[in-house]
């Protein structure tokens, strides 16, 4: 059914104009609202609450919560409650996110006024709302929803106030805290959504890895280099690679500890870590099976440095291309394949030799693309491991290197390290469970 229908219903049952009615569930809808529940909501709206056809709804367990469930009431313990700003139909809103727990499970929530959710308070919420996000329940508390405290607390095995390290965020995290170090930190004018506005941008670090940030409120103790405990940050993925935002709800303090950042990267099979979704800091083995067009010696465009073909700039025209170096590679390891970025630096040399030498070979070859063949003839058959910023998006799943070199293990050495390591992981994960059950 049209959202024309939906609003020509709801407009002839509750008999009030139907333009303002599609408006509203336009509204709605427009921000992943299920248009059923939106239709609900409206017929609350427009005083039809009592025959809206939805019957009381029953107290549930969070683990038995399901996306199909329409209205809950539970009894829950606050995880993590951290505010943030959305722009909704207009104006900016401040909402409330976070995880709830019960004995039975977990899950995530937005509450859309504040109710003065802390982690730890105990909490019933009536006729909560449930949607699906991502395939997975989440809980809705709004102004149909009846919020109380309670006193008693829940015999629940979470960790209450969201602490976590650099390699626990996912995207998609709420209200996190993190003690970090500042690795890399600029200050930058963008355009944001109010005009031009200064915002810091870097990488932070702890032991167990790093990942990149913006603070769009510039924190003094940030850009001072850390070490810094930061709450409420939430993580999102920008260019197809999870990041940490710090915003004017979070709250930095200065540490007394120092903070060692792990230099060991994770190495994982490529199957593997393209399905993560995108990782800041991964080590991947495999045979280059490939060089790509738009390797070797390519042109940019003087004003967007993005390549360019025969002079031509998709926004620009026709420019005069900067010459550079670069090669997109396939890397293959049994599971899967990424297209691997390699720099100016790095293409100089597999390459094994510089710009000029490039210029050189081409001018003489009067063909650009000897410079990307001898490339081929170097690399193609043999294997690297390479280590750099996984991302996975439209346009694919590209690995940014930091580091290439050629895998010198001998591949039956390594065969058996891997079988060993997944024992090792599997023996713990068992044990991890047995001591849950335990709890
Ligand atoms: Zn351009």
């Amino acid at each position: 059914m049209e959202l024309d229908d939906h609003a020509e219903d709801l407009a002839s049952d509750l008999g009030v104009d139907k333009e303002e009615v599609k408006s509203d569930l336009q509204n709605l809808v427009e921000y992943s609202v299920p248009v059923d529940e939106a239709k609900q909501s409206l017929r609350r709206k427009y005083g039809d609450g009592a025959s809206g056809g939805s019957s009381t709804p029953s107290s549930r367990e969070i683990g038995e919560i399901t996306p199909e469930d329409g209205n809950v009431t539970v009894t829950c313990t606050v995880l993590t409650a951290g505010k943030r700003s959305i722009r909704y139909q207009g104006s900016d809103h401040v909402i409330v996110e976070g995880e709830l727990a019960d004995e039975t499970g977990t899950i995530d929530y937005t509450a859309w006024e504040d109710f003065g959710l802390s982690p730890g308070d105990t909490i019933t919420a009536g006729n909560a709302g449930v949607r699906e996000w991502d395939g997975e329940p989440e809980l809705n508390i709004g102004e149909s929803t009846s919020l109380s405290f309670v006193d008693e607390s829940l015999q629940i095995t979470q960790e209450i106030g969201g602490d976590a390290t650099l390699a626990d965020l996912q995207t998609g995290d709420r209200a996190r805290a993190v003690e970090v170090t500042v690795l890399e930190c600029e200050r930058r004018t963008i355009d944001g959504r109010d005009g031009e506005t200064e915002i810091l941008s870097g990488v932070f670090g702890d032991e167990s890895g790093r990942l990149p940030f913006t603070n769009w409120d510039p924190a003094p103790e940030i850009e001072d280099g850390g070490p810094v405990r930061i709450e409420n940050a939430y993580v999102q993925e920008f260019r197809g690679v999870p990041e940490i935002n710090v915003s004017e709800f979070s709250t930095v303090t200065e540490l007394d500890r120092e903070i060692e950042v792990g230099a060991d990267t994770t190495t994982m099979a490529i199957r593997e870590a393209v399905e993560t979704g995108g990782i800041y800091d991964v080590e991947l083995v495999g045979n280059v099976i490939a060089v790509r067009d738009g390797s070797g010696l390519i042109q940019r465009c003087p004003e967007c440095y993005r390549v360019i073909q025969k002079g031509q700039c998709r926004t620009h025209g026709d420019v005069d291309g900067i010459d550079d170096l670069r090669v997109k590679a396939i890397l293959d390891d049994g599971t899967g394949t990424v297209t691997v970025v390699l720099d100016d630096e790095l293409t100089a040399d597999v390459y094994g030799g510089t710009l000029d030498d490039a210029l050189e070979q081409a001018r003489e070859a009067m063909d650009q693309s000897v410079v990307a063949d001898t490339i081929r003839e170097r690399i193609v058959g043999h294997e690297f491991s390479v280590r750099g910023h996984l991302s996975v998006d439209e346009y694919g799943a590209n690995l940014d290197a930091e580091r290439f070199g050629e895998s010198d293990d001998d591949p039956q050495v390594r065969a058996r390290a891997f079988l060993e390591e997944v024992e090792r992981v599997t023996e713990i994960d068992g044990g991890a469970d047995a001591e849950e059950v335990d709890a």
